[in-house]
């Protein structure tokens, strides 16, 4: 295993052991649910969106190390961003992992280059994204549920 494999390993897994902003917040006004039934994760991502500005985003869920640790990133990301910010973020997010293109990282988003290895597994791209798709339609309207298939 090189280094950078085990660098990418250790941010998964701190991040699968003590999430981020796990959990439901007291005040939200976005919601959305992303369910992958290929690994079973499941996850509902809360929003508190002010003036096209998310102010605060949580989730809570359970699946594999996978899809609770990009959840984890993608909530340090995102808070504080616009709209068409977080939705840039995710079809970046989304291109990188889908392996569409060749991305550059910028030094604030460097934590998502920990999940580059489910690039080579089309079945773990599922389990990286769906917090992310969760997001993005919770940013569409309220009370969705997203699948994976
Ligand atoms: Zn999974």
């Amino acid at each position: 295993m090189s280094d950078l494999r085990e660098l990418y390993q250790e941010i998964i897994l701190d991040h699968n052991r003590s999430p981020r902003n796990f959990g439901v917040p007291e005040q939200s006004n976005r919601t959305a649910k992303g369910y992958n039934p290929l690994c079973g994760d499941i996850v509902t991502v809360y929003l508190l969106l002010k003036g096209n500005v998310v102010r605060d985003i949580r989730f809570e869920g359970r699946g594999c190390a996978i899809s609770i640790a990009s959840a984890s990133i993608m909530t340090e990301l995102i808070v504080g961003k616009t709209e068409i910010e977080a939705r840039r973020l995710f079809q970046f997010f989304h291109d990188f992992v889908t392996g569409e293109e060749t991305v550059e990282f910028s030094e604030e988003l460097e934590e998502l280059t920990a999940l580059s290895g489910v690039r080579d597994f089309p079945m773990r791209v599922k389990c990286a994204t769906l917090a992310w798709h969760s997001m993005a339609a919770a940013l569409d309207g309220d009370g969705a549920t997203v699948a994976t298939e």
